[in-house]
């Protein structure tokens, strides 16, 4: 029997959803000490910036889903276009010479919107399926040169870049090594760039220079003739909204270019308007990376899509260094580029320029950053960090730093008491992580921040 929108069922079993949800999902990056129990949220509608659970009560959504949900929810130009495109042509085959209609002119899009000489896109399915066919494509660039060898990969500590083998072994924040298997040969994780200026004991300028310094060891230790690439995100998201110092991303880009290392930029997060731009990369930090990654607010959420953007130069050495016995580029899923996706993509692409979705963002950006700054005064916020639409408030038990159990403990409570007054926020560590619909507005700003402090003091409380 179909539960209705509610979660429950029309034979009135009020929770079945719930239950049958513990009973047969695993939930992807669940506590699987908790599975079974019949704990889930389950989302059943969504509106605006708004989000109903599956017994009828409404959320502030200040995760945007998982940082994608951008131009908010139920947006009818999106819904049409996705609709439209089903009715018209639901799927077909992107392998080899065929491609459909919207992933032609979305590429187009893309390349119009992209930094530098990005001109060229390879469409993937979602954001982990990008990374790891940038890296492909950073390694196939070495070998069409002729030198197989080069490559090593360089991420950093903290750096997220998805759940595929290679992706997950790209990241390097700790607490998700487990006891899956991991790429350890060929990949290396830099120290974690982020600089806080109001916790650090270091200028940024000291700091800048040992991660430079600390990269350049690297390099020279792995053998320049043997690194393909530096992938990073210009802001590292998942791993705690970790901010490099000023300087950073041009520094690295240059020490891409004197060793012959492809700068690979994760804009997953960063990308379609969460830092203000459309790209983050050029506008905000000065670098026109070699290749540039995509997914999440590409679509605003409403489908599964990535892209990798590649320029012309990389696109061409490619051909030229081909081997001419098997001229293949053999990457590649069903999915790639779908057509309904696609279509949603060019439809957000539309609506974020109508509604100059990127001023908006430029506008309530520092607003957002400077209200939760106000929550600095709780003597159980360790910092608060963040760019514009993407934020986290550190807890921490006074006097204790650092992800520690009681640390831990005490963020979930801050999470759960947000999710009580009906703001969702997203619990990492120690961490309560904001990354609102790009739509936001000033007074949805000031009940995430009412809402914070509340469950702030409340933990505070606790701990008495
Ligand atoms: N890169 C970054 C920076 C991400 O934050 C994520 C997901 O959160 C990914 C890549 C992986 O994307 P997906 O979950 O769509 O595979």
């Amino acid at each position: 029997m179909l539960p209705d929108v509610t979660g429950n069922r029309s034979d009135g079993r009020k929770g079945d959803l719930v239950a049958t949800d513990a009973r047969h999902v695993l939930h992807p990056w669940a506590d699987l000490s908790a599975l079974g129990r019949p704990e889930s949220l389950i989302v059943c509608e969504a509106d605006g910036v708004e989000v109903v659970d599956s017994s009828g009560r409404r959320y502030l959504d200040a995760i945007g889903g998982m940082w994608c949900v951008t131009v908010g929810y139920g947006r009818r130009e999106l819904v049409d276009a996705m609709r439209a495109q089903a009715q018209k042509m639901p799927y077909f085959t992107p392998f080899g010479d065929i491609s459909n209609a919207p992933a032609t002119e979305l590429a187009a899009t893309l390349a119009a919107l992209a930094p530098g000489d990005l001109n060229r896109v390879h469409f993937t399915t979602c954001g982990s399926t990008a990374v790891e066919s940038a890296v492909r494509i950073a390694h196939l660039y070495f070998a069409s040169r002729g030198m197989p060898e080069k490559r090593h990969v360089l991420s950093r500590v903290d750096a997220y870049h998805g759940s595929t083998f290679l992706a997950a072994s790209l990241s390097g924040k700790e607490a998700d090594r487990t006891r899956f298997q991991y790429e350890s040969r060929w990949v290396h994780h830099l120290a974690s760039p982020g600089y806080d200026p109001d916790t650090s004991s270091v200028s940024a300028d000291q700091r800048l220079r040992e991660l430079v310094e600390g990269m350049k060891r690297t390099i020279t230790e792995i053998g320049p003739e043997k690194v393909a690439c530096f992938i990073a995100e210009p802001i590292l998201a998942s791993g705690g909204v970790l901010v490099p110092p000023p300087g950073y991303h041009e520094a690295t880009r240059e020490l891409c270019r004197r060793y012959d290392i492809l700068y690979i930029s994760d804009e997953v997060v960063s990308g379609f308007g969460r830092l203000g731009h459309f790209f983050a990369s050029e506008v905000r930090f000065g670098i026109v990376p070699d290749l540039l990654v995509t997914a999440k607010g590409l679509t605003s959420g409403y489908q599964p899509l990535g892209a990798v953007l590649i320029s012309d130069r990389i696109a061409d050495s490619l051909v030229a260094g081909a081997d001419p016995a098997k001229p293949v580029f053999s990457n590649g899923f069903t999915y790639s580029g779908h057509p309904v996706a696609c279509a949603t993509a060019l439809a957000n692409i539309d609506v974020m320029e109508r509604d100059d979705i990127c001023g908006h963002v430029r506008d309530v950006g520092p607003y957002f950053i400077d209200r939760l700054r106000e929550l600095r005064t709780s003597p159980i916020v360790y910092a608060v960090r963040g760019d514009h639409l993407m934020a986290c408030v550190e807890c921490q038990v006074p006097g204790e730093v650092g992800p520690t159990p009681r640390n831990q403990a005490l963020a979930q409570r801050v999470d759960a008491y947000c999710e009580e007054a009906g703001l969702l926020v997203r619990p990492y560590e120690n961490l309560c992580i904001l990354s609102p619909p790009l739509v936001i507005t000033r007074a949805d700003i000031d009940r995430i921040v009412n809402i914070l402090a509340d469950a702030l003091a409340r933990a505070e409380q606790d701990l008495r």
